[in-house]
């Protein structure tokens, strides 16, 4: 897939008139009211309209949730039409990669990769499904930064356990999961198994707090998964299980023995790709100190490489952040680096659309970050060698632990930081960049999430109804 489809999707997704527009709206297995319409624009090109959404309210997902029906066929049978759903996702890319770059802002080569990592999920969890009787009712709850993946991993993971599913994708990225979820109907999955249930966080917090679900899988922020947790535990069954995905402080330490070039280039990617909008993404970098000077200079010069523009332009390393709110977000927090005199580094921007310039802002101690900024900003911190237990210290002081890089070349460094952070993905001298479905599971710990791991094998088993040990325990703050 990586390279099969990617010259004529490039020509489909550069066409942003292709197909003018899209809608998209709850797609259920009853008859139920549903909110008014709102249009949905272009990141990149806000005066474009990409298409027409419809949210659902509180009564669609009464509905919906009373309408719902677990996914009775036996194991051969979904694992047929979930193999057949990734098949149709590989056949309709050209649409899926227009969509992801005008609704997303995706460039190209994020596209391929999250339609890839989507196809993979689908095959991954068709390929586990196994003769578990049917189970209960599950809400998928999605962010809008992988609303291809993620989407499609979560709903394809209960699925494939034989459970009935709620989809409520990210209000921000609706078109996509209504195209993604009228494959799956399309392959033979039976509407009351998947109903799609677009909508703001009300949607969210009218389903995770409906007696009829039995578990929630959720990935965005931790203050949401914390508010669903709370809704849980109010309204659902005791113990009915949460998997939670969520965000990270993530840091990288580069020692001097560090082959610099290599340290660099997993830098870049690791910070900049998806300008910053991956819950995996570097965002707070220790050189050690007597290479921090040299070490700068070249990272500062790999930045100058970085192309920013339109996603649909081949050229494109770095695309638009989501909305206007999230670049009004991150650019307020860049002003006050740039006023505190702590900005090391900014690229120029294009001059419309939601971008905002990769930057290099200089801290002490990720200890200064108090929460992750969900955008190309990289802070940038030295330490001596004598410091570096003390470096490991204070990032798992954060709470957080989501993904981890160390750049070394000694062996017993190695050995000696990783067994002492505390992440759920941990990167030695190569990028620090997501997961592979099935060979790398992805999860975090502490603050950056609770279950099981995406992509991994526990992932689906662990649906079960009343799962008591599967309990938030890092929500109970
Ligand atoms: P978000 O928490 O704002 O929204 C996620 C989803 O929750 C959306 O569908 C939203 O509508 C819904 N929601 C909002 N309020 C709700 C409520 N009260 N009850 C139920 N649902 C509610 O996150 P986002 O901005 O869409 O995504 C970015 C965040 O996701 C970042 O923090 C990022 O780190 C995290 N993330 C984590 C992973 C991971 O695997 N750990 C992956 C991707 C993104």
């Amino acid at each position: 897939l990586a390279h099969r489809p990617t010259l004529a999707a490039v020509e489909l997704a550069r066409a942003p008139f292709v197909q003018t527009e899209w809608t998209a709206g709850p797609v259920l297995a009853t008859e139920a009211p549903v909110a008014a319409s709102h249009t949905v624009t272009n990141p990149a090109n806000p005066e474009e309209i990409v298409g027409e959404v419809t949210f659902a309210t509180a009564d669609t997902v009464a509905a919906a949730v009373a309408a719902a029906q677990a996914w009775d066929a036996d194991a051969a049978e979904r694992r047929r039409i979930l193999n057949a759903a990734a098949d149709l996702y590989e056949e309709n890319f050209g649409e899926i990669f227009a969509l992801l770059a005008r609704e997303a802002g995706k460039s190209v080569p994020d596209a391929v990769a999250e339609l890839r990592e989507a196809v993979d999920f689908l095959r991954y969890y068709a390929s586990r499904a196994d003769a578990t009787p049917p189970q209960g009712r599950f809400a998928c709850i999605s962010p809008w930064n992988f609303p291809l993946a993620i989407f499609t991993g979560q709903i394809s993971a209960a699925l494939a356990a034989g459970n009935a599913v709620l989809a409520k994708p990210a209000e921000q990225t609706s078109l996509i999961s209504a195209r993604a979820v009228a494959l799956l109907h399309e392959a033979g999955v039976p509407r009351a198994a998947l109903q799609l249930l677009p909508g703001e966080g009300d949607v969210g917090a009218a389903l995770t707090s409906n007696p009829g679900i039995d578990g929630v899988a959720f990935t965005g922020s931790t203050e949401t998964a914390q508010l669903i947790h709370r809704a849980m535990a109010e309204n659902l069954a005791p113990g009915a299980p949460l998997i939670a995905e969520t965000g990270g402080l993530n840091a990288m330490i580069v020692d001097s023995t560090a082959l610099p070039e290599q340290a660099v280039d997993a830098i870049v990617e690791s910070a900049f790709q998806s300008a910053g909008q991956r819950c995996s993404a570097l965002r707070c970098l220790y050189v050690q100190e007597d290479i921090a000077e040299s070490f700068t200079e070249m990272l500062t010069g790999a930045m100058d490489a970085l192309r920013l523009g339109a996603p649909w332009n081949l050229s494109t390393d770095v695309g638009p952040v989501i909305d206007d709110e999230a670049r009004q977000g991150i650019a307020s927090y860049i002003e006050a680096a740039r006023a505190g005199g702590r900005l090391i580094k900014e690229l120029p921007t294009p001059g419309r659309g939601h971008f905002v310039p990769p930057v290099l802002i200089r801290v002490n101690g990720i200890a200064e970050m108090e929460r992750e900024i969900f955008g190309p900003v990289l802070h940038i911190a030295t330490f001596k060698s004598s410091e570096l237990d003390a470096v490991v210290d204070a990032i798992n002081a954060t709470g957080y632990g989501l993904t981890f890089g160390l750049q070394t070349r000694i062996d017993d460094r190695v050995q000696h930081v990783t067994d002492r952070i505390h992440a759920g993905n941990v990167y030695v001298n190569r990028n620090q960049i997501g997961a592979i479905v099935g060979s790398q599971p992805f999860g975090g710990e502490g603050m950056s999430g609770t279950g099981p791991k995406a992509g991994g094998p526990n992932y689906l088993p662990r649906f079960q109804r009343h799962d008591a040990d599967n309990a938030a325990g890092a929500w109970d703050k």
